[in-house]
């Protein structure tokens, strides 16, 4: 066994343990959307939304509903995400100086419905106005 074989069992549990990580992380998903799905149903019957048999389309929209609330549930934890693995500085993009970055959330329209997402915004002094930094600003 040289150098490399004895270093590389070491090295491979890293990523299969994040391999095994994502998998459990599926499985738990998986798990929650189906719990989710009962309480809403279970939901539905009890405060009425849907009685007896109803139309298909009405269980369709509220399922769709449902979907869409979730996705910005989404949307808005990976927001948050990217906002807190970003620099906390960037170039102003009309005047090139490095400005601090603050974290404001901001009212979006998502193609599943309005909601609230974090983002960096700086301000610049020397322009004396707000903006929104890009990757290359970033220095990505
Ligand atoms: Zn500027």
């Amino acid at each position: 066994m040289d150098d490399w074989e004895a270093v590389w069992p070491q090295e491979n549990p890293s990523a299969e343990a994040n391999s095994q990580r994502a998998n459990r992380l599926k499985v738990r998903l998986d798990r929650l959307l189906r719990e989710a799905a009962e309480v809403a149903v279970e939901l539905s019957r009890t405060d009425g939304t849907i009685k007896g048999v109803p139309h298909y389309s009405v269980i369709e929209g509220q399922a769709h509903e449902l979907g869409k609330q979730f996705s910005r549930e989404v949307q808005q934890r990976q927001m948050s995400e990217v906002v807190a693995s970003q620099a906390l500085t960037a170039k102003c993009p009309a005047c090139a100086t490095r400005c601090k970055l603050e974290s404001r959330k901001r009212k979006v329209r998502s193609v599943d419905g309005d909601t609230e997402l974090q983002e960096l915004v700086g301000y610049c002094p020397c322009c004396r106005r707000d903006f929104f930094p890009s990757p290359r600003s970033l220095g990505l």
